[in-house]
Order: structure tokens, then C-alpha cells, then sequence
């Protein structure tokens, strides 16, 4: 069939997948021009590895320093004349250039949240590679099923006390608008935490070393993000804020346990980037333009991999101690934060509208990395050509 991106709403629901396999190729170009990462992971486990941050870590820890990795990720195979979603076809892609490389790599299909993935998780690694000595949490839902009671909790984009009025993007339209988001109940509250905050990871943890598949020493990495004040009141001081405020306590608990074997456990605050998962954030579209068009002035624009090999080369596995800032959290996000950075943003978001969206924000690059994160839009391969959907991971 021929695939065309089918856009709704925040998600497009076609994923091309030559064009997945391309990004997922530029990507390891990244990692490998920069050279091999020296004292990095060997064998990792990365949850939520297809897509964004996760499937950047999975790259890294692969292509960087020759890692064995074991994938987990939520995305369905194409099926009745659907093609499968992106995450599928960049792990089918990561796959196999993995094991063109002679490197291990394995995915495990389903939900990270229930205790039998767990399960199947620690099964698979003790078959296989005994232990592993990395961990990578960047899991991004919107829902959980929890394990032990079976509700069903939501990840409530909301605000806590007020709600919120400020610019937002239409991207769908292009064009500048209003968004209004409403303050969340303490009920929604809550089940944000359960989805976002640190109870899976524990419950990763937990299954990782009773399985005795945690070597002493290992990494343990997770992610989180705080942004400017513009999105302070939807983000950072928002539901999802405090959702990351809890699986931020949770790692650094992890942490105080781990060092005693030697092992540590890290927060590592991003950069803001398009994902599946950011752009059904108000307002951060909008900001995003924004940041990109400035940060790609200054020459410090990066997306997902270029942040995640500078941490795990400058920061994690540089041969100097990890640096974090008064909270405990390594701070990627550096460049976004720096304050010309945010100065000229400040100064440009009272001035942007639907008129000049693509001059002084960059609305152009928002939408083709969005594009590109189902495979849309990749250098050298035709969209007009007919493609074989069903692309499926080698036995
Ligand atoms: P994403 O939407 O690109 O990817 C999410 C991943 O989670 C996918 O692989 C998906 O398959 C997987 N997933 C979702 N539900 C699952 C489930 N139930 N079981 C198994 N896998 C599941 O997300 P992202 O934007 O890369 O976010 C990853 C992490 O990075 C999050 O912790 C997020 O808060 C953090 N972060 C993101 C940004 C950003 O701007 N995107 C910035 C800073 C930090």
C-alpha cells in the first residue's frame, strides 16, 4: 500500500515504516559519528524504548557502547489493512540493526505497568543475559491499569488550584490560539501520580532484584522535565508535576538503597522535545516552536538522541562524578534553560501569532519532526512507492 500520514488530533494514526527504520538509522548515525561511549551499559533494559526518549536511551546504550538491550514498549503490529504504529516499526528497525551489528536486542510487547511483563521481563534476562547492569525508565502513559487492584487510573494534563489561560497552538490549523485548562479534582490528582509517578518504578525494582537480575551496581535512570515558567502552571506546578515530583522521591530512595552496593540510581531532567507524548500538552507546542527556532539560532538545537548521548557521554559515564543540581537531578536540560535561551523567549511570546509563526517560531520544524515521528518526511525515501505494511520482528 501506499501510506500518507492520516492526522487526528494530536496523533497521526498511519506510521510509515521505511521511513521509521530511516529515523531510527539517523539516529544511530548520531551516536556513531560521535564514537564509542567508553565504561557504558552492556546489558540494559529500557522501558517505553520505542519511541522519543526511550527508544534514543535504547540507541545510545546500543550503537554508544555496544550494549545487549531488552526493549519494552506498548505498539501494535499492522493488522486488516492498518499499518502498525511507529514504535513497532523503529523496534523491528532497531532490532535489526542490532543484530547486523551482532549486538543482542530483544522486545518485549505489553504493558509495563502489569506484574506478568515483569515477570516475563526478569524470565527473559536471566535466560539470556543473566543480569543487567542498566535501567532505563521513560515509560510516558495515558493510563495504568494497576497491578495488585486492577483500577484503571488517568493522566490528567491539569492544573492544581487555578485554572489556566495562556497562548496555545492549534496544530492542526497553524494557528495561534487560546487554551483554557481547568484545575484538576484531587481524585484526578492522584490517579496522575499513579500513572506518572514512582510506584511502577518501585514495583521494576522490586521485581528486578527479587529475580536477583539487578547487578549490585547497576544504573538506574529515569526521566523527568521542568520547562520554563510559561508552562509552569500546566506542567512543573501542574498534575503531571507532581507526578514527576513522586517518581523524582522514588528514584532518589532507590538510589539511597543502591549506593550500598555500589549502585545508583538517577533523574535526569530533558529537554523539551516533540514526542507523541508532549504534543497533547497544552501549550508546550506552541513553546516549542518557539525554543526551537531560538535554540537553532544559537546553534545548540538538539532532539532526543543528541540529548541522550550527551548525558551518557559528558554526565553518566563520563570518568568524572555525576553532576546534579541542589535537588539531586542531572540537568541535560542546560542548554534550554540557559538563560539567553529563555530571555529571547520570553521576549518573542507576547510578539508570536498566527502571522508569524513560522519567522519567529518555528512552527516548520515543529511539524515535520512531528511528521517524522511516524516516519513521515525522511530524506531518501519515496512515499510514493508501495510499501508492505506487515513488517515483523525476526524469530
Ligand atoms: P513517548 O510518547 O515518545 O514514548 C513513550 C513510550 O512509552 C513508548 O515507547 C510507548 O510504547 C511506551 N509506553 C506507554 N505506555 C506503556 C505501557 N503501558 N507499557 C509499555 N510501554 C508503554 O514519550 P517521551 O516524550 O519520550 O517520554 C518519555 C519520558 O521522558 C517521560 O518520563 C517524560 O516525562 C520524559 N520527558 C519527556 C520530555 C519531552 O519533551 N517529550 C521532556 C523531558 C522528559
Amino acid at each position: 500500500m501506499i501510506i500518507k500520514p492520516r492526522i487526528r488530533g494530536f496523533i497521526c494514526v498511519t506510521a510509515h515504516p521505511t521511513g521509521c527504520a530511516a529515523n531510527v538509522q539517523e539516529q544511530i548515525k548520531v551516536v556513531r559519528n560521535r564514537g564509542p561511549i567508553t565504561n557504558g551499559p552492556k546489558r540494559a533494559l529500557v522501558i517505553g524504548a520505542s519511541m522519543g526518549y526511550g527508544l534514543a536511551s535504547r540507541i545510545a546504550c546500543g550503537f554508544g557502547s555496544n550494549a545487549a538491550t531488552v526493549g519494552v514498549f506498548f505498539d501494535r503490529p499492522a493488522s486488516n489493512g492498518k499499518t502498525a504504529t511507529a514504535g513497532w516499526y523503529n523496534s523491528v528497525a532497531f532490532e535489526r540493526a542490532a543484530h547486523d551489528k551482532g549486538l543482542y536486542a530483544r522486545s518485549i510487547v505489553g504493558d509495563a505497568f502489569s506484574d506478568e511483563l515483569k515477570a516475563e521481563v526478569v524470565k527473559l534476562i536471566k535466560q539470556d543475559l543473566r543480569t543487567i547492569d542498566t535501567f532505563v525508565y521513560s515509560l510516558a502513559s495515558p493510563r495504568r491499569i494497576h497491578p495488585r487492584t486492577g483500577v484503571i487510573a488517568k493522566n490528567f494534563v491539569k492544573t492544581i488550584g487555578d485554572p489556566f489561560c495562556s497562548k496555545a497552538l492549534d496544530t492542526d490549523k497553524g494557528k495561534v490560539t487560546e487554551s483554557r485548562v481547568e484545575p484538576a479534582t484531587e481524585e484526578e490528582l492522584q490517579q496522575t501520580i499513579e500513572v506518572m509517578g514512582g510506584e511502577d518504578l518501585e514495583f521494576w525494582i522490586e521485581a528486578l532484584e527479587t529475580g536477583g537480575v539487578l547487578e549490585p551496581d547497576a544504573t538506574v535512570l529515569t526521566y523527568s522535565y521542568i520547562g520554563p515558567e510559561v508552562t509552569w502552571p500546566i506542567y512543573k506546578n501542574g498534575t503531571i508535576g507532581q507526578a514527576k515530583e513522586h517518581l523524582i522521591r522514588t528514584t532518589l530512595s532507590i538510589n539511597d538503597r543502591l549506593k550500598r552496593s555500589g549502585g545508583r540510581a538517577l533523574v535526569s531532567v530533558n529537554k523539551a522535545e516533540v514526542t507523541q507524548s508532549s504534543s497533547a500538552i497544552p501549550v508546550v507546542p506552541l513553546y516549542n516552536s518557539l525554543l526551537f527556532r531560538v535554540m537553532k539560532e544559537k546553534g545548540i538545537h538538539e532532539g532526543c538522541i543528541e540529548q541522550i548521548d550527551r548525558l551518557f557521554r559528558t554526565k553518566l559515564y563520563a570518568d568524572t562524578e555525576v553532576p546534579v543540581d541542589e535537588e539531586g537531578r542531572i540537568r541535560i536540560d542546560d542548554l534550554e534553560m540557559r538563560p539567553d535561551v529563555q530571555e529571547e523567549i520570553v521576549r518573542r511570546w507576547p510578539l508570536v501569532n498566527s502571522e508569524n509563526l513560522y519567522t519567529i517560531s518555528d512552527f516548520g520544524t515543529y511539524k515535520a519532526e512531528f511528521l517524522k515521528l511516524f516516519g513521515f518526511g525522511l530524506d531518501g525515501v519515496d512515499y510514493e512507492a508501495e510499501v508492505d505494511p506487515e513488517v515483523n520482528f525476526d524469530e
